[in-house]
């Protein structure tokens, strides 16, 4: 049997609650990046009036349904 402190057994249990929480907080901001990421996917900014859409996927330039002006398909960025 080998005998351990309180005190290390207190850094212990601390070093081990904080790597779990860890772990869910990266697990969590994850999952939230990967959401954010497929639902702006495949949404437009129109270049004129900033009204965000969904253009058809066939086309390369579109009108934009708000002020009509013709746009080119450009990726999201992040903010
Ligand atoms: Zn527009």
């Amino acid at each position: 049997m080998f005998h351990i402190s309180m005190a290390t057994l207190i850094c212990l249990y601390l070093a081990a609650l904080s790597i779990s929480l860890m772990a869910i907080w990266l697990g969590v901001v994850a999952m939230r990046t990967r959401r954010e990421g497929n639902s702006r996917k495949g949404i437009s900014l129109c270049r004129i009036c900033g009204f965000a859409f969904r253009p058809p996927e066939s086309q390369s330039v579109f009108r934009c349904p708000q002020c009509e002006s013709l746009n080119e398909r450009k990726r999201l960025r992040e903010i």
